[in-house]
């Protein structure tokens, strides 16, 4: 069995900086990448707000970057999965799916999380062309435009907020005849201006020659007064929730109610010593780039503290 001071699962921003930072550390880590190498940001073309690169990047050179730094400091970057992980004791006991087993100190988690849509053909054809799931990485691009959000929680009255201020106008699609959000986040989308609640409503598809000029409603669906009507918009974007990445670790981590791993506050460890969860896997706040990065770095210094104080290291 491969022995590992710190075994890392997932090639995000959370991952490969956890990487850099255990492998300059000593740790000598293993980053198993799985089957979205370079993670999320490889489904998107230039990023704008990752510091550091005036004119934005291309989000896909960007991880290409992050994987030959974690390379070049030392860390052991494999491809695959990680099918099974045993957290009942330590060293913790995870198989890849070749059947390799690994005994691993400690276990830095970066699986990272993905945007629920809502199943429409239409969103896979106008990915990256007027549909997104993410009002802070692709709001800048709607400026005095207008644009639609779906969803009708706390999120979802956040991005369309995000958006008034740039758009000039929002509607927010909402499938129920009332908003799910806490009472003063409906309040303040009800008295925003240039924000229109379409309530009973769903999409039922998209529509634009170059990217999306518009999209299909319907209003009271199944009801006798059922209406199908179209609006013009230039952004549609999703705001009905996150699927965090932690099947593996259910009924061994805490987990809060969507799924997101529960780390201590300030910190990335989570309910089990020597187990640490950093990136959009434990984060259903602000899910971006720079912060997995963030908090990658915190993980991999918290695990070689942890290691130290063991006398492991
Ligand atoms: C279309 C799009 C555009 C975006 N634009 C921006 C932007 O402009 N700016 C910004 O800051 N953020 C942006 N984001 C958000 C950003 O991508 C995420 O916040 C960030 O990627 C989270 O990084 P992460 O490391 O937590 O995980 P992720 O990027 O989600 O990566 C998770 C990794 O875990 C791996 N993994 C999962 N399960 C296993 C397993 N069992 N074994 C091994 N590996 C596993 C996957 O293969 C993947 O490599 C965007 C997201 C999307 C989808």
């Amino acid at each position: 069995m491969e022995k590992v001071k710190t075994l890392i699962i997932g090639s995000g921003p959370a991952g490969y900086t956890a990487a850099i930072y255990a492998s300059r550390s000593n740790l000598q880590p293993v980053l198993y990448r799985g089957i979205q190498p370079g993670g999320q940001l490889t489904t998107t073309t230039i990023i704008e707000n990752f510091p550091g690169f005036k004119d934005g990047i291309d989000a896909n050179q960007l991880m290409m970057e992050m994987n030959q730094q974690a390379v070049n400091v030392g860390a052991d970057v494999r491809d695959g999965a990680i099918v099974k992980a045993d957290l009942s004791k330590r060293p913790f006991i995870c198989e890849d799916e070749r059947g390799n087993v690994i005994e691993a100190s400690t276990v830095i988690i970066a699986t990272g999380a993905s945007a629920k849509y809502l199943g429409l053909p239409d969103e896979e054809k106008y990915r990256g062309q007027g549909v997104s799931a993410c009002a802070t990485c692709d709001g800048f691009f709607y400026r005095k435009r207008t644009v639609a959000v779906v969803g009708g929680g706390d999120t979802a009255c956040e991005e369309a907020m995000y958006l008034s201020g740039l758009a000039k106008k929002v509607y927010m699609i909402v499938r129920k005849p009332f908003l799910r959000a806490a009472e003063i986040m409906q309040k303040r989308v009800m008295e925003q201006e240039n924000i229109e609640i379409l309530f009973n409503t769903n999409t039922v598809g998209l529509f634009g020659e170059q990217g999306v000029e518009g999209a299909h409603l319907v209003r009271n669906k199944g009801e006798q007064n059922e209406e199908n009507y179209d609006i013009a918009i230039d952004g549609f974007f999703l705001a009905i929730g996150h699927t965090p990445n932690t099947e593996l670790f259910k009924g061994q981590l805490e987990l809060d109610q969507q799924g997101f791993i529960i780390t201590k506050p300030r910190s990335t460890a989570t309910n089990i010593e020597g187990v640490y969860a950093a990136g959009d896997v434990a984060d259903p706040i602000y899910r971006q780039g720079v912060v997995a990065a963030g908090t990658g770095a915190m993980a991999a210094i918290e695990a070689e503290r942890f290691l130290q104080d063991k006398g492991e290291k």
